[in-house]
């Protein structure tokens, strides 16, 4: 997507140890006109899918699912972070590679129901490990992740190959196959056709 791509040109940060700092305009200060225009895009692309629910992960994936959200006219649901120490809670371990530590994500139980079909909507696809993570509640739950829809992907690491060699179906608005701290460089992949 033109428009996230030259927003990441303009306004991202690369940071040692393959980060890109998107504070600017995605999370820690948001630009809601893109971010509608990308929630326009995923439901374009989503659109022919049944969705019940959206679901995220808190916190810098919440401003795009809450209007992904809202174009399917359906409830968002945000796993929280942190240890849920009673059991109405579901929870998995998710592995940052940015922060270099687990932490713990949880969904509290009835949120999401059996056989309901679930949009998992996520800032940045990396290692896949937060996707998994998501995915394992959305399981336990007994529901169907119908697809997952990533603002930035970074195909140099291994989580976009591994989601789809699963058969999830990944939508990813930018999809960055470069990029050098050193160099300020961003490569990205244009789906051909
Ligand atoms: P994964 O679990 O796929 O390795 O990483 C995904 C999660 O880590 C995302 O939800 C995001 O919060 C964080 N993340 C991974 N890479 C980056 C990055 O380059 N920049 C930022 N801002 N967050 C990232």
């Amino acid at each position: 997507m033109k428009l996230l791509e030259d927003a990441i040109i303009e306004k991202g940060t690369i940071l040692p140890g393959d980060v890109l700092k998107v504070n600017a305009f995605l999370n820690e200060k948001v630009d809601p006109e893109l971010v509608e225009k990308m929630a326009d895009e995923w439901y374009k692309l989503f659109k022919d899918t049944k969705v019940d629910k959206v679901a995220t992960i808190e916190s810098s994936g919440i401003a795009l699912a809450l209007l992904v959200a809202l174009k399917f006219k359906c409830e968002l649901v945000v796993a929280k972070k942190g240890d849920s120490t009673n059991n109405d809670y579901f929870t998995a371990s998710v592995f940052s590679n940015t922060k270099d530590k687990d932490f713990t994500i949880s969904v509290q139980k009835g949120f999401i129901r059996e056989d309901e079909n679930i949009l998992i909507i996520d800032d940045f696809l990396a290692n896949g490990s937060a996707c998994e993570a998501l995915i394992s509640i959305i399981k336990y739950a007994k529901a169907n992740v119908v697809g997952i829809g990533v603002a930035i992907e970074k195909e140099f690491q291994d989580g976009g190959k591994k989601l789809r060699e699963h058969g999830y179906r990944v939508e990813s608005l930018a999809i960055i196959q470069k990029m050098e701290y050193n160099n300020h460089v961003i490569v990205f992949k244009h789906k051909e056709g």
